[in-house]
Order: C-alpha cells, then structure tokens, then sequence
C-alpha cells in the first residue's frame, strides 16, 4: 500500500518515542520563551523546560481551554511576530465566540503534510479528482483538503458548500472520484441525486473524506450502502490547523501522526490520566506549531485511543469515533444523552430515513424529550395503526439505548432541515 512518508509512518515505537520527546522539549522552549502567556501559565503551575525530562513529564504542564484562546490577545499568546504569520483563519464557533487562528509558512506546510500522509493512507492518489465541499474561506475545511489533494498530485475542485445540482454535474462531467464534505452535506448531495434520478453508485465518486461533526458508525452504513460512497472518517479543527487527520484504507480508526500531535485522554471531571481504552476528553498538544501554541489544549471531544499498530502497518496510535463533545451532551432527567447515540440507535431501524431532530423544553420541573424522526418514502404509510406500531418500536428502542423515555415523532422525507456545513439537530428550549 502506498505511503506519502514511510520513514516517519513505518517509523519503530521506540523512535518515535526519541523522536516525540526531542520535539516536545523544543516546544515547550518555544512556547516559554515566546508565548507571554504560556509562560505565565507555567509559571503558575511552577514548571519550567527543564522539567520536561520524560514524555510522562507532558502531565506537568498546565491545560490550554478554549476560553483561554479566545479570552487573549494574539500578542500575549502567539509565539510568533506579524512578519512571520502568513495566514489567518476562525474556528466556526460551533460552541461559542470562533477563535482566531494565525499561521507561518512553516505551520501551513506541515498541516498539509499531515493530511497529505493521511489521504494516501486512505488509497488516494495523482489519478483521483477531488471535489472539496467544504466551506472555503475562515473555516479551514476547504482550504486544508486543498492543499493536501494537490501536494498528493489530486486534482482538485474547489467548489466549496451549495448549488448541490452543480455540484452533481460536475461529479458527472469531470469523473470526480472523491469529495470531502461533512456527513450531513454528503447525504444531502445523496438524497438530490436520487431526486434528480442518478444513481450515485453508478458513478466515478467513490470515496468521502467526512468530518468535521460528530456521525456515527450507522450513519457510514448507510452512506455506503445507499450512495455507494465509502466514507473515510476525517478530523481536525481550526486551533489545530484545520482537517488533518483521516483513517487509513482499514477504516478503522483516525491515524495521529506522533510528530506531528500528541493526543491525551482524561477524565473530563478530575483531569485526570484516564486508563487505556477508556473514553474521556481529548487533550492535544501541536508539537511543530510556530504561531498559535496548542499544548494539553482541552478539545472538549469525548472519545478513545487505541495504541495497537494497524493491519495497514502503521504504528501510531489511533483516535477512534468521537461520540460527543463534553459541551453537546444534554443532560435530561439526570441522564447523559449524546446526539450521536440517538442517530445511532435511530438508524437500527431499517424505516427510518435520513434526518433526525432533538427538541428539548421543560415542562414544570421535569425534562421533556421529543426526537422527530423522518421516514423513508417507502415507509410512510396511511395506515395509523402501522405507523403506531412502528412509532411504538423505535421509542421502546430509544429508551433501552439511552436509559431516558423520548417522545418520538414521525415525520414525511424531506420536512427536517438539512445542511451545508455542520448539522444543526438539537433544540435546547430548556433556556428560553
Ligand atoms: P468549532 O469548534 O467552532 O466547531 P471547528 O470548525 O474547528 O471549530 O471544528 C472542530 C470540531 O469539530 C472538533 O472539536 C469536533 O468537535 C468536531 N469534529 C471534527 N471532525 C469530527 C469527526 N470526524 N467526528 C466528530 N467530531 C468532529
Ligand atoms: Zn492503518
């Protein structure tokens, strides 16, 4: 199978270790010798470089949140002058004010080194054509699968969010092998083919780098069955570079390059180490980062990592599906409840079609839940009392899946909103 940087991706655990450690101490130099606020967090915490003797020294340094990025001024926390940034990007502030992003010349090539390892590992090459409908502009979606696609020798075609027709007719007329899209957007390009009669799985596309929100492994089944467009999980965000990560042709699990991030994981509450192969939050530290210090940056990402090598060969470590963020998690009744958990079990039921919305409100003191779940065409039927049952099964489903009673809503293909970007599915009335 091919490899973009075979000395680095097939590189021994044991060098890698040696490899990690150097670029972590000369890190953690620059970020106190330049990042007036980094500094001052370490001085906190009493840490100096020198502590950093050891990879397990990492869990001495403080933790970066996002409202520490976003409460600063680029002159107290980049380690990097004007004249040397080179571009400037914004998270989409999914979960609040966006941040902004600043990078060198240096930042901007090793992001698309990372993703240009990453989309090899996934088979892709100089033959495939990659349409990237991803935003283009502050969000780094576009730009940052740009860039990887043409330094693999791809071609690209930047024709970012909306017009869904064009985009078709350009799948069709240019042979498109690949789009990076978000989950959602890729169903809804799906869902216009089937209107517009083409049949995806008859055509060139026939590999989707999604990401960019949670989706669940149901969610990829049914991408892959219906559209016939194999779905590479991808990952990434703005504080970090952009989309840098994606799984390898295995499928299973995000690869993180180890010179490139180190991924942590720990107990939201007590942040703490939690122990192998449990889920927690992600903490990342950016060890090749020039302008915007990200170390033990808390991601707000519940996932886990698996250490084993891959069957593909490669042996660093890989970040398997995010089910949630720490901030994204409802609280109903006193229950935790993810949105990926209702798509996931949502979609068990073969009737069940492409979209789905969480509304939340408080009725007196009690939470109340109603999922509106759309219907394949084929299954919305006249017949109450067919409709009832099935409206009976998916809520006993829901219920045993997420330990919480919803009220489930059926509802005609094609009345929830869809999306170009980041899926919006819950309504939290609670605070209203
Ligand atoms: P924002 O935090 O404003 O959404 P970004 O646009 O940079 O900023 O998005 C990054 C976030 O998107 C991640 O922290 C994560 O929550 C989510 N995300 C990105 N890729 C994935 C993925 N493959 N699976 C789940 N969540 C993802
Ligand atoms: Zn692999």
């Amino acid at each position: 199978m091919a490899c973009w940087n075979p000395n680095i991706e097939m590189m021994s655990k044991e060098d890698l270790d040696i490899l990690q450690l150097k670029l972590l101490k000369e890190l953690v130099d620059r970020a106190y010798d330049r990042s007036p606020l980094y500094r001052e967090r370490m001085d906190e915490k009493g840490v100096k470089p020198d502590d950093i003797m050891t990879l397990d020294d990492l869990s001495k340094l403080p933790f970066m949140s996002k409202k520490d990025l976003r409460d600063y001024q680029p002159e107290r926390l980049f380690m990097a002058g004007k004249r040397d940034i080179i571009r400037y990007h914004a998270s989409s502030g999914t979960t609040g004010k966006p941040t902004i992003v600043g990078y060198t010349k240096k930042d901007i090539e090793t992001w698309s080194e990372s993703l240009a390892r990453a989309l090899t590992s996934a088979g892709l090459g100089a033959d495939d054509i990659v349409q990237v409908a991803n935003t283009y502009g502050l969000f780094t979606g576009g730009l940052g699968f740009h860039y990887a696609a043409e330094k693999i020798g791809a071609a690209v075609v930047p024709a970012s969010t909306g017009n869904t027709d064009r985009q078709l007719q350009m799948i069709n007329d240019l042979g498109v092998t690949v789009m990076a899209a978000t989950p959602s957007y890729m169903i809804y390009v799906g869902e216009v083919a089937e209107k517009m009669g083409i049949d995806l799985r008859k055509s060139t596309l026939k590999t989707g780098l999604l990401g960019g929100e949670p989706w669940s492994d149901k969610m990829r089944e049914r991408i892959q069955s219906q559209f016939g467009v194999r779905g590479i999980n991808c990952f990434g965000a703005s504080e970090l570079y952009g989309p840098s990560w994606t799984e390898c042709d295995e499928q299973c699990g995000i690869h993180i390059w180890r010179d490139i991030a180190i991924f942590e994981i720990i107990d939201p509450k007590t942040g703490d180490k939690a122990s192998p192969g449990e889920r927690g939050e992600l903490v990342i530290t950016m060890l090749q980062k020039e302008a915007f210090p990200i170390i033990r940056y808390r991601m707000g990402d519940i996932t886990v990592m698996d250490e084993e090598k891959c069957a593909c060969g490669r042996s660093h470590p890989r970040m398997m599906r995010i089910s949630g963020r720490v901030d994204d998690m409802l609280i109903i009744r006193g229950i935790n409840v993810f949105p990926s958990q209702v798509e996931h079990c949502l979609h068990t039921n073969p009737e069940v079609g492409n979209e789905f919305q969480i509304v939340v409100d408080r009725k007196g003191a009690l939470d109340d839940m109603l999922v509106k779940v759309e219907l394949k065409p084929e299954a919305f039927t006249d017949n109450i009392l067919e409709l009832n049952a099935l409206r009976e099964r998916i809520t006993s489903r829901l219920k045993n899946s997420l330990n919480v009673g919803a009220k489930v809503e059926l509802v005609p293909t094609g009345s929830l909103p869809r999306f170009e970007g980041k899926a919006r599915r819950v309504m939290d009335r609670r605070d209203i």
